[in-house]
């Protein structure tokens, strides 16, 4: 068994003590180990010889031995055990509305259900209402569930599709045939949740690849499936959709596949506009109808995205930047930002948490987890003590914090920056008295409780906080947990323009479940010359990785390196967000 097929099956005994109940912990760690596994990049078989599983994060001494005799048998005995306990076609049965575990098991008992076909043809006879705690009104909804596809979308966060995108694409790279793939859609534009995952691959052969493309062992399902084209389900519940195409037909397949629609809309009223239309392949001459009948049209054919928006006579628009929001109208006039920021811009980690409040890692792993990224200085900025419930640094914990940074240093290539995340009190007031605050490096501002104040409120709040004296960077700013928790109601425009005229900065949160500010304020922010920071709020040495989703959704804002305090170098960033303007250090 490969690792693919081992994860798999790590995946279902995860699903299984899921709906078994009661496993809450088992389950989880055997979902881990299976994306641990997927995701492994040195070789399995040798991490078993040499008996260095359990060095693997993620991987503890009962599922590796779960591993160890996948691999070597094709069978976990544990797995086999658990498909005996519960009803076959349990998985997918599960999860239709109004059946639980007891259910299926009890109308596989009285008529041999054991897959969604034959849920639906015994809801069709009118055999369901005969089982016991089930009746004509349980039997019609069923039914109603099963054939009607509106259900509500399940939307994934950007860094889980992100994740089983590249371990599709991962999977598919080694495909016979295989010359060129990547992940279109709303992950290719960064969106902050997508509905499913895009990957447009060019083959020698896209047929074979389709097939090749069905064995992922990660897939449960298969949804729909043509000659150059699959719609799957995988292991985590996420929809996937694959394209694969001949080489000439890659550019255009990828523009359009990763859209927006709204976008390519324009590119088509573009081309219109100049006789011209995208086809399949590339871009064809329109000619009038005489014309026509003397030569055929002839199709030009572009060997990259880049030369579709050159022959349409415009700049490439990066694919972050196709939401129809001005990027056509800007690249056809030249205008667009060609010094948009990078991952490879960054020169530091802001907003980074330790042990000293509620961070899982000391200074000196986060310190040596960002030197080996090749940042140049990171910032430690725990939680100020009103923040209690995320272990918020008092006074005397502050000293002890700064004696080790010190002490941290003096191994460490990099510079630490001593900072803290700064609690904006209900009256808009910082955490700790100004003559602490003014003796930190750099101070995120951001607000962790009170959060549903009225607009009125919380608009006075934040605009009396941005115009304090020291330089802050606010963080987090509106507060919103994608798909959890909405932004705080205020008057964005007007605290923005009470932050151009103060010592502040805004901060563009990294973390995958904030990522704020939203790009429309970025914009709006720009406008007013605001300068920002892209943080990585990481909790972890691992989060320090999303700066990728921080860079993501700075790009969606437009924003430029110039607008990004940390791409500058030490001593420009120390000088730009110094708290005290006539602190000399
Ligand atoms: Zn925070
Ligand atoms: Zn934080």
């Amino acid at each position: 068994m490969d690792k693919f097929a081992i994860a798999a099956a790590l995946q279902e005994t995860a699903a299984r003590l899921e709906l078994k109940g009661g496993e809450y912990f088992k389950a989880r760690a055997f979902k881990i180990g299976a994306r641990v596994v997927a995701e492994l990049t040195e070789d399995l078989g040798k991490l078993i010889k040499e008996n260095r599983l359990t060095l693997v994060k993620g991987i503890g001494h009962t599922l590796a031995k779960q591993i160890a005799e996948l691999y070597a048998t094709g069978k976990s005995s544990f797995l086999t055990k658990l498909r005996a306990e519960l009803p076959a076609g349990i998985l997918e049965l599960a999860n239709v509305p109004g059946l639980s575990v007891k259910k299926v098991e009890r109308l596989q008992e009285a008529l041999g259900i054991s897959s969604i076909d034959e849920l639906k043809a015994a809801c069709e006879a009118g055999k369901i209402r005969n089982v016991k705690g089930f009746g004509a009104k349980t039997e019609q909804k069923i039914l109603e569930a099963i054939t009607s596809p509106a259900q509500p979308e399940q939307r994934i966060h950007i860094h889980h599709a992100l994740r089983a995108g590249e371990r599709l694409l991962e999977y598919v790279e080694t495909a016979p045939g295989f010359i060129e793939g990547e992940l279109a859609g709303s992950l290719r534009r960064w969106q902050e949740t997508v509905s499913q995952i895009i990957v447009v691959v060019c083959a020698k052969r896209p047929e074979a690849l389709i097939d090749y493309v069905l064995g992922f062992p990660l897939i449960v399902r298969v949804a729909e499936k043509t000659r150059r084209y699959c719609s799957v389900v995988l292991s985590e519940g996420f929809k996937a959709k694959l394209l694969a195409v001949k080489s000439e037909e890659y550019p255009v397949a990828l523009l359009r596949a990763t859209g927006s629609d709204r976008h390519l809309k324009k590119l088509d009223q573009v081309a219109a506009n100049q006789k011209l239309k995208l086809t399949q392949s590339g871009i064809e001459k329109l000619m009038s109808s005489r014309a026509k009948n003397q030569t055929p049209a002839r199709a030009i054919r572009v060997k990259s995205e880049w030369e579709i928006y050159d022959r349409l006579g415009m700049q490439c628009v990066p694919p972050e930047l196709r939401e129809d929001a001005g990027e056509v109208e800007a690249a056809l006039k030249s205008s667009l930002p060609q010094d948009l920021i990078t991952v490879d811009d960054i020169q530091g980690m802001v907003h980074c948490h330790t042990m000293y409040s509620d961070g899982k890692h000391s200074i000196e792993q986060m310190t040596h987890a960002a030197q080996s990224m090749g940042m140049k200085y990171i910032t430690i900025t725990d939680h100020s003590p009103t923040a209690f419930y995320a272990g918020g640094v008092k006074i005397d914990q502050l000293q002890r914090q700064w004696e080790e940074i010190e002490r941290v240093q003096e191994q460490a290539k990099i510079k630490i920056l001593k900072g803290t995340e700064s609690d904006i009190l209900a009256d808009g007031s910082l955490d700790y008295p100004d003559w602490i605050l003014e003796q930190f490096d750099v101070i995120v501002a951001s607000i962790h409780s009170r959060y549903k104040m009225d607009e009125e409120k919380m608009t006075r709040r934040l605009a009396v906080a941005m115009r304090q004296p020291v330089f802050k960077i606010w963080g987090h700013a509106l507060g919103r947990l994608i798909q959890r928790r909405p932004p705080f109601d205020c008057r964005v425009e007007e605290i923005l323009d009470v932050i151009a005229e103060s010592r502040a900065a805004i901060e563009i949160n990294g973390d995958p479940y904030r990522l704020d500010m939203e790009p429309r304020w970025l914009r709006e922010a720009r406008k007013r010359k605001i300068k920002f920071v892209i943080s990585v709020d990481a909790h972890s040495t691992g989060a320090l990785n999303n700066v990728k989703f921080g860079v993501g959704i700075a790009r969606r804002g437009w924003v430029r390196r110039g607008e990004v305090l940390n791409s500058l170098g030490l001593k420009a960033f120390q000088k730009s967000v110094r708290p005290c303007q006539n602190r000399e250090r």
